[in-house]
């Protein structure tokens, strides 16, 4: 699959990407950064960010949760979509991700706005729960834990506030026959789209990027 872009023709996609210009110098060196410290190369693509920091800002967004930080890409675009005074928790489970993102959000000027939680972030969360609601939940780390995170964040949203699951297509296995050692996260991605299509907690979709990313408002 494309990561870059929901069409198949590259000259769409050159020309969104000149016209938008989506990654600036910023970003273009947290991406060089976090390839170079060795972390794996699966942040969002460059328009994704750019739908981040759009999304956040028509959220009205100031306080953002973030699972699943790695260098830190997604988080420094989360944060530019909220006003000076918005702030970002971001889960990372990985250590050297969390350090790797620490300097990333320094490089960004955004280390005051940002805290990094280091360690299972279905453990982890309990830590900010006293701070909800929260405006903006963006799921991206372990697949098999999505449904969990999900749930988080229905209870903690406010009405009107937004979750933003990245991986949606699940690489194209969602429509896979759950076999295997994929099969659970195939199952936890079909729970996931069934909780957010049918429970009555979300007005939903998903954005037809190259990954799919579900998009759910919380309902009063
Ligand atoms: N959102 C990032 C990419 C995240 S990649 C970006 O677009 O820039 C997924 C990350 O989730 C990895 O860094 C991985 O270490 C982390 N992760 C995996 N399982 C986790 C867990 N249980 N809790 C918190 N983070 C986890
Ligand atoms: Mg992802």
């Amino acid at each position: 699959m494309d990561k870059t872009f929901g069409q198949a023709d590259p000259k769409l996609r050159e020309y969104i990407e000149t016209t938008y210009h989506p990654e600036d110098a910023v970003l273009r060196d947290v991406r060089r950064r976090t390839r170079e410290a060795g972390l794996p190369e699966i942040q969002v693509g460059v328009l994704d960010g750019r739908h981040l920091t759009t999304l956040a800002a028509a959220l009205g967004a100031r306080r953002v949760v973030e699972i699943g930080t790695l260098g830190g890409y997604s988080g420094i675009c989360l944060l530019r979509g909220t006003p000076a005074d918005g702030f970002l928790h971001t889960f990372e489970l990985d250590p050297h991700h969390a350090d790797v993102a620490a300097e990333s959000f320094r490089a960004a000027g955004l280390a005051g706005r940002v805290r990094v939680h280091v360690g299972p972030a279905a453990e982890r969360l309990a830590a900010i729960e006293a701070e909800a609601p929260f405006d903006l939940v963006f799921v991206d780390a372990d697949k098999v834990s999505y449904p969990i995170y999900l749930d988080w964040a229905a209870r903690h949203l406010r009405p009107g506030g937004g979750v933003l699951l990245d991986n949606a297509f699940l690489f194209g296995e969602l429509v896979a026959e759950p076999r295997g050692e994929r099969a659970a996260a195939i199952e936890a991605m079909r729970r996931t789209h069934a909780e957010l299509a049918g429970s009555g907690r979300w007005l939903a979709t998903v954005l037809p990027t190259g990954e799919g990313l579900a998009f759910g408002v919380r309902l009063g």
